[in-house]
């Protein structure tokens, strides 16, 4: 990572897209839109089902900005749903209210989710890029005894 500014164009050949314009290159006040054709109903289709245009960040992945990454515990988890709701980025991936995981694609890992999840111990914790979900999940700490 040492040496590597935003501004260097990384992302931009990942996506295989040097021929475009970065996001600091663009002219202020332009619109991307989100969808390559009209929508009026995206909120009741499911994201894999709209129709995203190359602009979106749903098509295009970001997550190569993140260090370290959330890890989902299932056998924690009670589905509350908060980390749903308060992730920034639309990555807690829930489906008729349960939980399912997270899609490490578009997560930046600013453990928000990790913060707001409630459980003892939490069913979500940050873990180094670098570990994989298995090594991550054998550290998973104990239940922490309440102080008396
Ligand atoms: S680390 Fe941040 S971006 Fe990633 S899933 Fe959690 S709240 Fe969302
Ligand atoms: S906040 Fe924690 S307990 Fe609630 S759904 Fe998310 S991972 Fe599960």
């Amino acid at each position: 990572m040492k040496g590597v500014l935003a501004t260097d164009r990384r992302g931009m050949r990942e996506l295989g897209a040097e021929e475009m314009v970065g996001w600091d290159e663009v002219t202020q006040g332009v619109v991307l839109p989100s969808f390559d054709q009209a929508i009026g109903n995206a909120a009741f289709l499911k994201p894999e089902e709209r129709p995203y245009s190359d602009f979106s960040s749903y098509t295009a992945t970001v997550a190569s900005w993140r260090v370290i990454r959330p890890v989902y515990n299932r056998d924690i988890c009670i589905d509350c749903q908060n980390c749903w709701v308060w992730c920034p980025d639309a990555s807690i991936i829930s489906r008729d209210k349960q939980m399912l995981g997270i899609d490490y694609d578009h997560c930046k890992g600013c453990g928000v989710c990790v913060e707001v999840c409630p459980t003892n111990p939490k069913s979500l914790l940050m873990f180094a890029e670098t570990e994989t979900i298995e090594e991550a999940l054998a550290k998973w700490p104990e239940k922490k005894k309440k102080e008396k």
